[in-house]
C-alpha cells in the first residue's frame, strides 16, 4: 500500500483509501469525472473524496493518511510554437505532470527567457499556478498565458486566462477555491509566453538583489542592463538555492521539507512601525479592498524570535527541526512524523506571535492535520 511518506518531499504521512496514477490526461479525466465537487458543507467539513497530487512538495499529510482517493498526475509532455501575436515570443505548453525543473531546463537550453529564475523548485508544472510559484524575483504569473483545467463543479474542461486566475503573492483562484485540499479546478496543462531572440537571448531582467549581485549586475540599473546569459542565471539560482537546502538532495535532511513552511506576512504600516529599524520590508500589492500592504521576511522574524537554524530538535527527540541552512524550512531529520513537523512549526509560530505579535501562516497544504 502506497504511503504519502514515499510520495512527498517532507517524507511523512500515512496511506490513502485508494491511489490512482494517471499516466495520460485521458486517464485523469476518467477519474475526475467520477469525483464531482462535493457540496460546500461537505467540503468545509473536509469530507471530499479526492486529493490531487503532483510532486508532493507542498503537501503535509497527517500520519493517519487520507481516507479518500489520491489522483497522482503523472502525465508529461512539453512543446513550443511561435507566438503569432507577439513577434519573437514562443508559447510553451506543458502537461500538468511534467517535472517543473525539467521544464525550466528545457526552456533555458532552447534559449527561451522567462522561467530561468524559477530553477530548482521541486514539483510538477500543473501545481505551479496553484500558489503562483515564485523565487528570486520571478513568479509564474509573469509569463503564464492560461491553463486548461477540469472544473469539478460543472464537470467540463475549461480554459482560465492569466487574468481569470487572479494571481497574488503565493495565491490564485485555484488556491482560493481549494478547501482542505479539495480543489474545484484541476490543472491539466499550462501555457507560458517566453521571449526568444535567437541563440543570444538574454535572461529576463533580474529583479532580486542577491541574484543580481552574484551575477555582477547593478541592482538599481535599468531593466536592460539587468539581463545576463540564461545559463548563468540558472546556474547561479541553483547554487544559491542549494546553499539554503532548497534543492532536493536525498542525502541532505535539510531538503526533506515542504520548502518554506511559512509565507512572508503581508501587513499594514501600523504593524511595520512596531518592528525594529533593521526589519526587512518589501513593497507589496494592496489588499483586494485597497488597503496598502508591506511584505515582511518570515525568515527574519523567525530568527529574531529566537528560532535559529536547527531550532526545535529538542522538542521532538531530534526527529525534526528547522533546517540547519535556513530558518524557513521545517525539516524531517529521518524518522519524523507529520506530528513532529507540526510541533516544531507550532513552536516557531508561537514564538513569533509572542515576540512580534505577528501570526505566520503555513505555505504547504495541510491534509488531515492543522497547525
Ligand atoms: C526544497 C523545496 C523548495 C521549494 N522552493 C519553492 C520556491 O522557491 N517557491 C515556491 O513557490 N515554492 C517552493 N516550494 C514548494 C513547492 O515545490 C511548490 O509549491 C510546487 O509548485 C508544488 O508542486 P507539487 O507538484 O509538488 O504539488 P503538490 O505538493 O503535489 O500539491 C500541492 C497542492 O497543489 C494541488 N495540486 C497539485 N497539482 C495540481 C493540479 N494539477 N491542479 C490543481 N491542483 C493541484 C494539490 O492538490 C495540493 O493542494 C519548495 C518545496 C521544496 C520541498
Amino acid at each position: 500500500m502506497r504511503r504519502f511518506s514515499e510520495h512527498t518531499t517532507a517524507r511523512v504521512g500515512g496511506t490513502a483509501g485508494e491511489w490512482i496514477v494517471a499516466h495520460t490526461e485521458f486517464e485523469a479525466l476518467q477519474t475526475l469525472s467520477r469525483h464531482p465537487l462535493p457540496s460546500e458543507e461537505n467540503r468545509l467539513a473536509g469530507r471530499d473524496t479526492l486529493l490531487v497530487l503532483g510532486g508532493g512538495s507542498n503537501l503535509l499529510v497527517a500520519d493517519a493518511g487520507f481516507p479518500g482517493a489520491v489522483l497522482q498526475l503523472a502525465f508529461d509532455g512539453i512543446s513550443a510554437e511561435p507566438d503569432e501575436t507577439h513577434g519573437g515570443d514562443v508559447i510553451v505548453t506543458v502537461a500538468a505532470g511534467h517535472e517543473w525543473d525539467d521544464v525550466v531546463a528545457w526552456t533555458v537550453q532552447r534559449r527561451y527567457a522567462g522561467l530561468e529564475a524559477l530553477s530548482g523548485i521541486p514539483g510538477a508544472a500543473g501545481a505551479t499556478p496553484v500558489q503562483n510559484v515564485g523565487a528570486y524575483g520571478a513568479e509564474v504569473s509573469q509569463t503564464l498565458v492560461d491553463v486548461r483545467a477540469w472544473d469539478r463543479l460543472h464537470g467540463e474542461v475549461i480554459t482560465l486566462s492569466n487574468e481569470e486566475l487572479g494571481f497574488g503573492y503565493r495565491d490564485s483562484v485555484l488556491k482560493r477555491t481549494t478547501l482542505h485540499g479539495s480543489p474545484r479546478y484541476v490543472v491539466l496543462s499550462v501555457r507560458f509566453r517566453l521571449e526568444h531572440r535567437g541563440e543570444d537571448t538574454p535572461s529576463s531582467p533580474v529583479r532580486y538583489a542577491e541574484l543580481a549581485r552574484s551575477l555582477g549586475l547593478e541592482v538599481n540599473a535599468a531593466e536592460d542592463q539587468r539581463r545576463a546569459p540564461l545559463t548563468d542565471v540558472r546556474a547561479k539560482v541553483l547554487a544559491l538555492r542549494a546553499g539554503k537546502g532548497m534543492v532536493l538532495e536525498a542525502e541532505d535532511h535539510d531538503t526533506w521539507s515542504t520548502g518554506s513552511f511559512f509565507t512572508n506576512p503581508l501587513v499594514g504600516e501600523d504593524v511595520v512601525s512596531t518592528l525594529p529599524e533593521g526589519a526587512p520590508r518589501f513593497p507589496a500589492l494592496p489588499d483586494v479592498d485597497g488597503t496598502p500592504r508591506v511584505k515582511l521576511s518570515a525568515a527574519w522574524l523567525i530568527d529574531r524570535a529566537g528560532c535559529g537554524k536547527g531550532f526545535g530538535a529538542d522538542l521532538v527527540g531530534g526527529r525534526a527541526s528547522l533546517s540547519t541552512k535556513h530558518t524557513l524550512a521545517v525539516t524531517n531529520r529521518g524518522e519524523a512524523s507529520a506530528g513532529d513537523l507540526l510541533t516544531v512549526a507550532a513552536a516557531v509560530r508561537d514564538r513569533v506571535v509572542e515576540r512580534f505579535g505577528i501570526e505566520l501562516h503555513p505555505e504547504p497544504v495541510l491534509i488531515g492535520c492543522e497547525l
